[in-house]
């Protein structure tokens, strides 16, 4: 038989441009009756519970599904159309409807369960630890009543998680300013332009603000006028609560808030915890609720000495060249970007110029070769689009895997800059071969003009270093096992390590200077004007962090603490008055808006952000610390990059990541360096 439709084609890379949206809804339908047959053939009460025959079976078939849809979601985001967009949303219902049954199949829980972890060998035994816990906490533990409220907590939740994150929204796009001639003095010319047109569009007089970033950012950044600044920082602080005017009452999120946090901790006392922080870290590196306000709580104390530096700073330059004696919450942020100005000016356009993307590409690789022994070459696959370039890595003449870069921005591709997996490294259990990783490294890079390479900024640069950090991460495992090979099964607080420790070589000068030069005379980057960006670059760490902070602690207190008579707002104050510098006027209502922790995941898990920075910040310490010492004074240092790679890319998620981290630092991770590499340090 031979196979027409595309999606349906696994023999190797998917078939990139052959794949059309009338092959997504029968290739689709054809892999979920195999995988609804699969998982019947592993729970029926004959089938083994041993894990090569539930792998070799269900694993095979829902791995067809995962590559197949992936490919179908890849070309959603890069290369879009009206067609393949129907064929997509057609189908995705019935994806996810199917994923989520998995995940809460009783008697797949029981067989998974019954199986003898003795005969299991490390990486499988972790794979399988993993499952198991997934399963209790999706509450495959519970039966009768406690069962079917659990049940009735998850759907309840999804939708108050929705209704949050449209009454955030309808109160963003509700609320407009029509400004005046004259009031929008100081403000870019572009900002100023567009306010003007979105007026005209209206048929209305002036210029009209809002507050989507795009036009509130401008305003409190450059508008000379106090009292404009006020307006939209009072109509932006008072979003979606409470303390907003009459007309947007119907959007307040207050009792979404407290209906929400009432139903997460009844879910954890369901699940046998004390509180919904509890549950949270279950699947996390941090151990308990304790050691993550520990964590936050040293972090505000040795950022609390700059952050008062930086309140300083503001107010001194804001009574002497500003005639500003006693700014107010809306004028910090006016009053930091004059002072950047006076400080730090360079212009981001010059900066571009050094970085064309072919030679920081070539110097990217350079790197990813020198610090872990490998070579990147050209390869071939069907592509999307051309222009979308194929590489494969290989270590003493042996693959190790394959990426697919695509880094132009264009119509149809989706915005921002990811990391994505085609297939992980996996040694098959229904052939015995061992599978190896390949990867998606997409970016939105601005194309060159007049026939001329593109430029990229400083920010791109980090980003496609950033993502590479993911990518190399996926590429470079050494695991067996799918599930915990990679990034899979890596704790959520610890899986931004690889990708910001690649980060700190954009803000090496050694590197940098190999790595740069100007489009048009070839000079590499002016060293005058990397130390200006690098001066530039922790502006205000002291007080960024402390605002990182206050609003960590209050998700992890919030959901460690909350009871039926909690007062959120109180408990938000608290949070205020022990961390923040600013304070905040009394009817700014942060919580009402805080979509990360009540629409997006993120629940007493905030803190993940500044807890995978200081793992990232004290691995790529020692990279310093060998430059210290070497002869070379370069971090690209090949023995540490041995280590790093053997001790926390290659092993991915198949053990603890603290045990990793130790394996690499030979000890517990230091705030340390993340003070240091952030200007916080003496
Ligand atoms: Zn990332």
């Amino acid at each position: 038989m031979t196979i027409s439709n595309p999606l349906l084609d696994f023999s190797d890379l998917p078939l990139f441009d052959r794949i059309r949206p009338n092959d997504v809804s029968p290739a689709m339908d054809a892999l979920l009756s195999e995988v609804n047959m699969a998982l019947e053939a592993v729970t029926s009460p004959a089938f083994p519970a041993e894990w090569n025959a539930i792998a070799s079976t269900l694993d095979v078939a829902t791995e067809k599904l995962s590559r197949a849809w992936g490919a179908v979601s890849h070309l959603n985001s890069v290369a879009d159309t009206p067609e393949l967009r129907a064929a997509y949303n057609a189908v995705l219902p019935k994806v996810i409807e199917f994923w989520t049954r998995l995940g809460a199949d009783e008697r797949l829980y029981a067989k998974y369960k019954a199986i003898d972890a003795a005969h299991l060998n490390t990486e499988q035994r972790q794979a399988h630890k993993n499952a198991v816990r997934n399963f209790v906490l999706s509450g495959a533990e519970l039966t009768g009543a406690a069962k079917e409220r659990f049940t009735k907590i998850q759907e309840r939740q999804a939708e108050l998680s929705q209704k949050f994150s449209e009454n955030a929204l309808d109160a963003t796009d509700g609320f407009a300013h029509y400004a005046k001639e004259g009031e929008l003095s100081g403000m870019p010319a572009d900002a100023v332009q567009t306010a003007r047109e979105e007026a005209a569009f209206e048929e209305k007089e002036g210029y009209k603000l809002t507050l989507k970033m795009p036009s509130y950012l401008p305003v409190m950044q450059f508008a000379d006028s106090s009292a404009v600044r006020e307006i939209l920082y009072r109509a932006y602080s008072t979003r979606a609560s409470d303390q907003a005017p009459a007309e947007f009452s119907q959007f307040d999120n207050s009792s979404v808030i407290r209906e929400i946090l009432a139903l997460r901790l009844e879910e954890a006392q369901l699940l046998g915890y004390r509180n919904y922080g509890e549950v949270s870290v279950v699947a996390k590196m941090a151990k308990s609720p304790e050691e993550v306000v520990i964590f936050l709580r040293e972090l505000a104390h040795r950022a609390r000495p700059y952050a008062e530096k930086d309140v300083a700073d503001l107010h001194a330059f804001a009574a002497q060249h500003m005639a500003l004696q006693d700014p107010q919450p809306w004028d910090y942020a006016y009053i930091a970007e004059k002072l950047k100005e006076a400080r730090y000016s360079f212009s981001e356009q010059e900066v571009k110029q050094y970085f064309t993307a072919p030679k920081v590409l070539a110097g990217l690789f350079k790197i990813i070769e020198t610090l872990f022994e490998v070579n990147i070459r050209n390869d071939t696959a069907p592509v999307w689009k051309s222009g979308v370039e194929f590489f494969r890595i290989e270590r003493a003449g042996q693959l190790v895997g394959q990426f697919y870069l695509d880094q132009p921005a264009r119509t149809g591709k989706r915005g921002g800059a990811w990391m994505d997996d085609v297939r992980a490294r996996w040694l098959r259990p229904d052939t015995g071969k061992l599978q190896t990783p390949v990867a998606h490294l997409v970016c939105n890079f601005a194309d060159g003009v007049g026939g001329k390479p593109a430029l990229l900024s400083h920010d791109d640069v980090t980003t496609l270093f950033h993502e590479f950090g993911h990518g190399l991460h996926h590429l470079m495992s050494q695991i067996n096992e799918r599930d915990v090979a990679g990034i899979s099964g890596v704790e959520w607080d610890a899986v931004e390590l690889p990708s910001q420790f690649m980060e700190n070589f954009c803000w090496e000068w050694d590197v940098l200077k190999h790595m740069t030069a100007h489009v048009d005379t070839g000079e590499p980057l002016p060293r005058e004007l990397f130390d200006k960006m690098l001066a530039g670059k922790n502006f205000q760490s002291g007080m960024q962090t402390l605002r990182q902070v206050e609003l960590s602690l209050f998700d992890m207190l919030l959901h460690t603490s909350y009871n039926a008579t909690a007062d959120v707002m109180a408990l938000l104050n608290e949070v205020r008055n022990e961390i923040a510098v600013i304070k905040a006027p009394a009817y700014s209502r942060t919580a009402h808006t805080f979509s990360h922790i009540f629409s997006g995941g993120y629940a007493a898990g905030y803190y993940s952000y500044k807890w995978a920075e200081v793992l990232s910040a004290d691995a790529y310490a020692a990279f310093e610390e060998a430059a210290h010492t070497a002869a070379s004074d370069s971090t690209v240092s090949v023995a540490t990059g041995r280590k790093y790679r053997n001790t926390i890319l290659e092993v991915g998620g198949s053990r603890p990541a603290m045990e990793s981290f130790k394996a690499f630092r030979g000890r517990e991770p230091s705030i340390d360096a993340l003070m240091r590499h952030q200007g916080m340090a003496q």
